[in-house]
Formats: C-alpha cells, structure tokens, sequence
C-alpha cells in the first residue's frame, strides 16, 4: 500500500486532504475534535521530514460560496494548539493570494485553505478546479476515509495530477487495512451484526455480506420489516412497506447461500416511542397493536452473545434498539459486551458507523475491540463491495 510511511516529503510541498468536519457550539468552539486528532500523525510525518503541509477540507454543506458557519477559520486555533506551531490561513481555497502563500512556504510550516465547498466544483469533481488545487502542491495526500465514497476534485480528482507523488495517510491507511481484513474475513466464523432505523439503509450492505459472511445478525429497528414480511404481526413497530420483498428475497438468498440469518426471536415492546413507556419482553412476531419493539429482548440477546462468542471476524453497524433511551439499551450493550469479549477470545472486531461507534464508547467497550472505524457512509460503502474513488485514485 502507498502510504506516507513510504516517503521522505524533505522539500515537498504536501496537499493532504483531511476530513475536518468537526461539530461546534454555538460560540464556534469544536464540541468533539477526533477528527483533527486523526489528521496529526501524517502532518507530523510531513513536517518532522522536511516538508511543508497544505491542508485541505470541507466543513458541513454550505451551499453557496462564502458562509462564516461553515469557514475552516474556526479551526485555525484549536490546529495551532494541537499541533504548537502557528498555523498559516488561506482565506480562499484557490486564488492569487493562496498561490502566493503557498508559493512562499517554508518547510516545517503549515497553510490551512479555506473549506473547499464554497465552491461547487469541489463535489461536481470539475478537473479544473482540482488543476487549481493540484498546482499549489508537489505531492498529494488523501487522508480523508469519511469522503472517500466521493469523487470529489480533492478526495479523487486531483489525483490524477500527481501520477507519482500520491499516498495515503496513516488514519486513511489504517482504515484501509483494517476493513479489508474483515472483507478477507480470513479467520471464520465471520458474523456480522447489522441494526439500525431502516432496512432500505443497509440493504446493500446485507446483500454484499451475503457472500462473504457465515452469519448475520439483524437487529434495531429494521428487524420488524423481515418480521412482517415472514407474516408476524409487529404492532406499531417500525416498518417499510415497499421493502418486503427484498427482506423475503435476503432469506431466500441465504438459505441458498447457506449463511444463517439471525433475526431477535423477542423484543423489549414498548407502548409508545418514549423513556418513559410501559414496557414487556415479548415475541418480537407477535406484536399487540399499540405496542412497538424498540430493542432486543433478553432471549434473543442470549443468542446473540453466543454466536458472537463463536466468532473470529465481526463487523457490527447499526444499534440494536433505541439505544439512547436507557429503557431500551441493554440490546446494543450486550451486544458491545459481547464484541469486547469475543475480541479477548481472539477474534477481530471493527465496529462502523457513527451511531455503534458512540454505542461503544457510551458502554465503555471502546477500547477492547480491534478497530472502531471513523468513516459512516465511506465504511458502508466499502462493505457494501463497491469501490470507493478515494481509494481507487491513490492505487491506480
Ligand atoms: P442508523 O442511523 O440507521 O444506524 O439508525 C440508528 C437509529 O436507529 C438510532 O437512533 C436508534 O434509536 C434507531 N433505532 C434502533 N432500533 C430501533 C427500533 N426498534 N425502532 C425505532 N428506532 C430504532
């Protein structure tokens, strides 16, 4: 894999294109600064080589040219502190004044451009706008695994001007490798574990995983569409209409395949969407009107846990209920219990997406799993088997 390691960058200048899609409060201050983190190993690199670094990003969806919400300006002093050096601003992405300040960069120095989707170009992936972005630089970093589903001018595009000098970065490396080695799922049984609000999400997904993984286990919200196509009754559960017969065509399509489908046999019901409702553990087909299933119940979570305990390669997306209602938790906690536990057995273990990311932090497994991925729709999309741009321009 081309990745930074494999460089000296002494002289260069380095286009490194991060994910610096930070949240704020109302007063600008960055509320969780992970993302920043991420980046700071391959800006070290760059700098500790000799190098100078040009940082690239988006921030939010603007829609339309300069807007103070969305300016990368808020970020240039939490950067400087991260990294303790003063950091150089570019009030325009590209531009006269950006290709002067990037013409009169030393080595060991750092210019922050301003958030490429002021200018639609970025996400229409226009050639000429990556040109202009290109010729600020003399060597091209993607490091950026949340956009890499895109082939946007700074994430894919301006790859093509740098036919030598392109890599990866470590966090886009890391990623990279890790989900891989669950794709290769080497060491089986390999079981993923998919939840969440919608199958219409993560139908493609489960589709994929049908080729390369022994076991699936479906739970969160999107259970209650495979219910109701098998004919159970599901009270006011969520559900998609218009995806029955894809829910029918998955179970017939493992059945040939001989992977095992695991769907939660009971539920937590509850009376209505709320902390407080009157709850029952109850057969999650046979759902009373009136009454929803917002979590795994206790039997099915017994299941769960001995088929994760079983396992040697696990992939966990989705929550396995409304997990920020502490009534109805205890599915996506077992769940994490279990991954943690399965990973002291031996197994490797990624979590992805955003919301059994937070899940795993929120239980306090985070740290006892192999790899807790940081890109959503990226990560979906790779297991979903497609290619993803980012990755693509860097190997090509
Ligand atoms: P996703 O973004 O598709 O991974 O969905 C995550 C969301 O699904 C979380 O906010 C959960 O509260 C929600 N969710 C999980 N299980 C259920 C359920 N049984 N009914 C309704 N929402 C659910």
């Amino acid at each position: 894999m081309n990745t930074v390691e494999k460089f000296s960058f002494s002289g260069e200048k380095v286009l490194v294109r991060v994910d610096f899609n930070v949240p704020f409060d109302a007063e600008f201050r960055i509320t969780d600064d992970s993302r920043i983190r991420a980046a700071l190993p391959t800006i070290k690199k760059i700098l500790a080589d000799g190098g100078s670094v040009i940082l690239m990003s988006h921030l939010g969806r603007p829609k339309q040219g300069f807007s103070e919400k969305y300016s990368l300006k808020h970020l240039l002093y939490p950067l400087t502190e991260l990294l303790q050096i003063p950091i150089k601003f570019a009030k325009d992405c590209i531009g006269e004044e950006t290709v002067r300040l990037s013409a009169t960069l030393q080595s060991g120095e750092v210019l922050l451009l301003e958030n490429l989707r002021f200018y639609k170009e970025e996400e229409m992936g226009d050639k000429y706008f990556a040109a202009k972005l290109a010729a600020l630089g003399t060597f091209y970093v993607n490091d950026a695994f949340g956009t890499a589903h895109r082939a946007h001018a700074s994430t894919a595009i301006i790859a093509n001007y740098f036919p030598e000098k392109k890599a990866f970065g470590y966090l886009m490396a890391k990623e990279v490798t890790n989900a891989s080695q669950v794709m290769k799922a080497s060491q089986g049984p390999f079981t993923a574990i998919v939840g969440g609000a919608k199958v219409s999400d993560k139908i493609l997904i489960v589709e994929n995983l049908l080729t390369i993984a022994d076991n699936i286990i479906i739970g969160g919200g999107m259970a209650y569409t495979f219910f109701k196509a098998s004919g159970g009754e599901i009270g006011n559960s969520l559900y998609e209409p218009d995806r029955l017969e894809v829910c029918i065509d998955i179970l017939k399509k493992a059945k040939a395949k001989g992977v095992q489908i695991y769907l939660p046999v009971d539920s937590i019901i509850a009376d209505k969407f709320a902390a407080d409702a009157n709850t029952q553990n109850g057969a999650s087909d046979q759902i009373p009107s009136g009454w929803m299933g917002l979590d795994i119940g206790f039997e099915a979570c017994e299941k769960f846990r001995s088929i994760l305990l079983d396992s040697k390669t696990i992939l966990w997306n989705g929550p396995m209920g409304v997990f920020e209602m502490p009534a109805f938790e205890n599915g996506t906690k077992i769940v994490a219990q279990s991954v943690a536990d399965a990973t002291l057995l031996g197994a490797f273990s990624l979590i992805g997406g955003g919301d059994s990311a937070a899940a795993a932090h929120q239980f306090g497994f985070a740290e006892k799993v192999s790899y807790i991925s940081t890109g959503g729709g990226a990560l979906l999309e790779y297991f979903e088997g497609k290619t993803l741009p980012g990755i693509a321009a860097i190997e090509s």
